[in-house]
């Protein structure tokens, strides 16, 4: 069965701005598009999965994400639509839980969605709630360096979760 790659976006796939909120601020970080091309020569399912807390806070509306994402498509320069799916959590920390990473319940929607084999799914972020979400959901965690690197909670969970590590998204597609 094919590989699926849950992507997380923010020190991910684009720079990590705090509650980044039009599409002029959309920056690439290096090696996303050949990471990405790589992946969809393998056949790779690509899904998004983002925390976008400043929707529930009213910084920005989901126009102004979908924009966004529009703008980071296009800067990626593969297929449009690039992703089989996009899973978007507008809680804040404060509200009830239902999406927003940690939880695994995007994951699992989508490996039900789409029939995907859990054993051939990875979840590739840069912070602790990114691996938490894949060790909930059951499937493979992979921390990238490319975030801001401020999560201090990120190495007890690498630590704990014997996660695999890679410099930035092209470093780990290239070796799948
Ligand atoms: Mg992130």
């Amino acid at each position: 069965m094919n590989k699926a790659l849950f992507l997380d976006r923010d020190g991910t796939l684009i720079y990590d701005r705090n509650y980044l909120s039009t599409p002029d601020e959309v920056e690439l970080i290096p090696g996303v598009s050949e990471g990405l091309s790589i992946a969809l020569q393998m056949k790779c399912r690509l899904f998004l999965f983002t925390n976008q807390s400043g929707v529930g806070r009213n910084y920005f509306s989901m126009d102004d994400v979908n924009r966004i994402h529009e703008r980071m498509e296009q800067l990626i320069g593969l297929r449009i639509p690039l992703f089989d799916d996009v899973c978007i959590a507008v809680e804040t920390p404060d509200d009830p839980q239902v999406y927003r990473k940690p939880s695994p319940k995007f994951i699992l929607e989508m490996i039900g969605k789409h029939h995907l084999d859990p054993t051939q799914c990875y979840m590739v972020g840069d912070t602790q709630s990114d691996i938490l979400s894949a060790v909930n959901a059951g499937i493979t965690p992979i921390a990238v360096m490319t975030g801001k690197g401020d999560d201090p909670h990120i190495f007890p969970e690498v630590a704990r979760h014997n996660v695999r590590v890679f410099p930035d998204l092209r470093a780990f597609t290239s070796q799948l």
